[in-house]
């Protein structure tokens, strides 16, 4: 019995319309996803020429009969839903019934496909649309489709397509994300020369993030884990815009819950661009501003406001909780609860960042600048030994080197929208180490040194690690060198006091006890007429903050009592550079951001310079103030604040060990 129907015309005008096939690993995409839906385990992708000359994707799905097989390359034809009201929860990747008809248009398209129950197996050939043969077939049960000649019926399309690299890197990109969010699967794809990825199931999504990448980009990331039952934030409707007629006596059996589990990275590893944040929704990969926001709000103060984390985030929702027939391509979704969803995301991400509180290497940060190219893309590796579970790529050495392929900047926009930056895989690696990771030769103890007693586990936690801290000195008085059980630390004063202050002037500001100070003489500011109204927009909030400030003629205002800590001739600079950062920033002002930036402001104005003499005390006092701060290891910009060289690495370097 075929499972297979043609939607009704007015279920159909109901899903949202246009092309997908845009280019190879567009095919790719839909192909994987139809795999994926057919509840495959095995999935094997062969590409040449970048998928232009030849894409073929074998799986072990439940595979079709002979009825299936034809009538799915009818428009609208789709297993997955029936009616309207299926569309309102959909728990499969595909369910507009277009990929393979758009597909076998533009190609040469071959399906091979039997029913695990069935004795034989269907053959169609398809060229440019039109079916020139049907035949029955001994083969294996699952489903094999082969795109040939990509575009070879519309030559404008095809000149579009990018260089046979590119588009390999895209595709790349792609199968690996998939096969990030589905460990439990085995994946494999392959280019006419190279075995470009191969990862048999793992138990879970950090074996799979090190089985593809190594356990160095393991190293980098954070996992966050959530659960938000929505119980506690009322039962969920369907939108009205989405309500279905005759549907309204039956109330949904259980709200269900919000899921978020995943990697986010470390704060000083810094992107220039959004291309290694990867969320998938219910196992769908997408692109999402309202995510984009969650994730940018958790990371404020934690990294700079320009760069970017890398973030591999799942999301598990009821489907009734999410629209994904919003766009042709599915990898935009609309949220039914739009705001408990972005704080969801971001206090599960803060949490994860705050609960970790990695503590910066001083050998990783040497090479740490932000990265605009991505770095590691399984495509990258030249495969002589398939890797198998256990033998991670990382092994071969080649987590901490730059891409192989050619350098690709280009970004496109598939299927609208959803753009990926060539070789845009999860690229966290830095610059080369200047520490080898392997020290080829080993000096054995040769007798001159003593033994160095086994390093006491490296702490997770920071907080004792830095109470523990002893100072030494100070390096060009700016510097504070220190030392614990751990290794070497070495703090930047400023950005150290900085921290301090910040997260001091928000506990003040919330308990309504600034402290301040009055000026000797008010000091008369000039503004633009921008800062002006801007002004105007936050007074109210810098007087909350500790300042008195009032308007004086028609431009200039007089500022009267200044936070406690900011010198007079600070004020003028503080008040300037707040008026312009907030000026620069594109978003409609909002007081939770004005008021981060007022303390961040006033901790960088108040905060112990560089190039200033420290006595011991005074730097011991700052060390544990620092340990009492919630978050010490970047300053409010995102900086780090202290780096540590630990035991280990200085003793590799003396190659003791
Ligand atoms: P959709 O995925 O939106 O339903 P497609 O055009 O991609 O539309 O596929 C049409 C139908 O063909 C699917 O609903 C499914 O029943 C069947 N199909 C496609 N690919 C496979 C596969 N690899 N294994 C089993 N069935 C498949
Ligand atoms: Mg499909």
């Amino acid at each position: 019995m075929g499972r297979i129907h043609v939607l009704s015309e007015a279920v159909a005008n109901q899903i949202a319309a246009g092309e997908v096939v845009e280019r190879p690993a567009s095919v790719v995409k839909e192909l994987l996803e139809n795999s994926l839906d057919a509840g495959s385990t095995r999935i094997k992708i062969q590409v040449e020429a970048g998928g232009k000359k030849l894409i073929q994707i074998t799986d072990d799905g439940c595979g079709m009969v002979r009825d299936d097989a034809l009538l799915a390359f009818e428009r609208h034809a789709t297993s997955k839903i029936k009616n309207a009201a299926d569309l309102l929860n959909i728990a499969t990747l595909g369910f507009r019934g277009e990929a393979l008809p758009s597909l076998a248009s533009v190609s040469r398209l071959r399906l091979e496909s039997r029913a695990a129950d069935e004795p034989s197996g269907t053959v169609v050939e398809i060229n440019g649309g039109k079916i020139f043969k049907v035949e029955e077939a001994g083969i294996p049960a699952g489903t094999c489709v082969t795109v040939r000649d990509l575009f070879f019926n519309t030559p404008a399309r095809k000149k579009f397509l990018r260089s046979e690299s590119t588009e390999l890197s895209h595709i790349a990109s792609l199968v690996t994300h998939y096969a990030l969010a589905h460990p439990e699967k085995h994946f494999e794809l392959h280019s006419a020369t190279n075995a470009v990825l191969v990862a048999p199931p793992v138990a879970g999504h950090s074996e799979r993030v090190y089985q593809v990448f190594g356990r160095e980009t393991l190293d980098q990331l954070i996992p966050v884990a959530a659960v938000l039952p929505l119980e506690r934030i009322g039962l969920p409707q369907p939108p009205p815009w989405r309500r279905v007629e005759g549907d309204d006596g039956g109330e949904p059996s259980t709200p269900g819950e919000l899921r978020a589990h995943g990697f986010v990275s470390k704060p000083e590893i810094q992107k220039l661009n959004r291309n290694s944040i990867y969320v998938f929704v219910n196992g769908r990969l997408i692109r999402d501003r309202l995510i984009q926001h969650a994730l940018t709000e958790a990371y404020r103060n934690v990294i700079p406001p320009t760069v970017y984390p890398v973030v591999l985030l799942f999301l598990e929702l009821p489907g009734e909780e999410v629209d994904v027939n919003v766009h042709p391509s599915k990898t935009e979704v609309r949220f039914r609860q739009q705001t408990v969803m972005h704080d969801f995301v971001r206090d599960s991400v803060r949490a994860a960042l705050m609960k970790a509180r990695p503590i910066p290497q001083f050998v990783t940060e040497i090479g740490a600048r932000p990265t605009a190219s991505p770095s590691l893309t399984p495509g990258a590796r030249p495969v002589d030994a398939p890797a198998s579970f256990g033998a991670p790529y990382a092994a071969a050495g080649f987590a901490l080197q730059a891409p192989i392929p050619p350098p690709l900047t280009e970004r496109f926009h598939f299927s609208g929208g959803f753009s990926v930056e060539g070789n845009a895989a999860l690229s966290v690696a830095r610059a080369p180490q200047t520490i080898p990771e392997v020290i080829p030769e080993i000096i054995k103890d040769d007798g001159c040194t003593a033994p160095i007693p086994d390093e006491p586990e490296l702490s997770t936690d920071f907080v004792p690690a830095i109470a523990s801290l002893k100072p030494l000195g100070q390096i060009r008085e700016s510097f504070i060198l220190a030392v614990n059980h751990e290794g070497l630390w070495i703090i930047d004063q400023h950005v150290a006091h900085e921290r301090v202050l910040f997260e001091k002037v928000l506990k003040q500001r919330a308990a309504r006890r600034v402290e301040s100070q009055r000026l000797l003489l008010p000091l008369v500011l000039e503004l633009t007429p921008a800062q002006q109204a801007l002004f105007s927009e936050i007074s109210e909030e810098l007087n909350q903050n500790g300042f008195e400030v009032e308007v004086f003629g028609t431009r200039s205002i007089a500022v009267k009592v200044a936070p406690a800590g900011i010198e007079a001739a600070q004020v003028e600079d503080m008040l300037h550079e707040l008026l312009d950062q907030l000026s620069r920033e594109d978003q409609a002002i909002n007081l939770e951001r004005v008021r981060t930036r007022i303390a961040a402001s006033i901790a960088c104005h108040a905060a112990i310079k560089v190039n200033m003499p420290l006595e011991q005390n005074k730097m011991a006092w700052l060390l544990a103030e620092l340990a009492q701060t919630e978050f010490p290891m970047s300053c409010p910009h995102g900086r780090p604040v202290l780096l540590r060289y630990s035991l280990k690495d200085i003793q590799r370097a003396f190659k003791r060990i």
